[in-house]
């Protein structure tokens, strides 16, 4: 099993970056022990003073393959949920500096708690016409519509997949909306999904 976390693919969540708008889909991955071990626990790493929220709809791949097309995509997932692309945001800063790739700021143990899987026709069944909130310690930070993600879900599917078979089991996270900020240990993150509680998680 393996993370596709997808980057830059809200608009104003890119400008908050001061990044360049993408031509095409930004994708990287993280392990399978981006999971946290502890469900609803996220460690504070020691690496890090830095570490920020990102927000995401995750879509849970159920029958994968390589060169997909769009339809095809449109038939590997039933389920969604909420998951938190936890980022240290100092290490992200100087490897951006260096030219270096993002594993040390994005694909470290526990950075991607996932909250509980739903079926997509429990919120109508259009995974571009879905809203998504998140609180930390009960106070409103992000707010996104997937309808206003730049690459749709099936088109970022086919994209990966071009480059890389994707396998059942599979998590793909969809990209954050704006209003990224940090995290402190005791912090508790709460997210919704068309106003239904999905995922908590507790910083430690
Ligand atoms: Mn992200």
């Amino acid at each position: 099993m393996k993370f596709i976390c997808i980057g830059k693919n809200y608009l104003a969540h890119a400008r908050e970056m001061g990044w360049q708008i993408p031509q095409e889909p930004m994708f990287f991955f993280k392990p399978e022990n981006a999971l946290p071990s502890q469900a609803g626990i996220f460690p504070y790493p020691e690496f890090s003073q830095d570490v920020h929220y990102e927000i995401e709809v995750a879509v849970r791949i159920d029958a994968g393959g390589r060169n997909l097309t769009e339809e095809q995509a449109a038939g590997c997932y039933s389920h969604i949920s909420l998951g938190i692309d936890f980022t240290a945001r100092d290490l992200q800063k100087q490897q951006k500096e260096l030219g270096f790739p993002w594993e040390i700021c994005k694909s470290f143990e526990d950075s991607a708690p996932v909250g509980s899987w739903i079926p997509l026709e429990e919120f109508g069944g259009d995974i571009q016409n879905l809203s998504f909130t998140l609180e930390v310690n009960g106070e409103g930070k992000q707010q996104g519509a997937t309808r206003d993600m730049i690459f749709p879900v099936n088109q970022l599917i086919a994209h990966i997949s071009r480059y890389v078979t994707l396998d059942p089991g599979d998590i793909m996270f969809t990209g954050t909306p704006e209003g990224i900020g940090p995290v402190q240990p005791g912090d508790t993150l709460k997210g919704y999904l068309e106003g239904t509680e999905v995922i908590t998680v507790t910083v430690q």
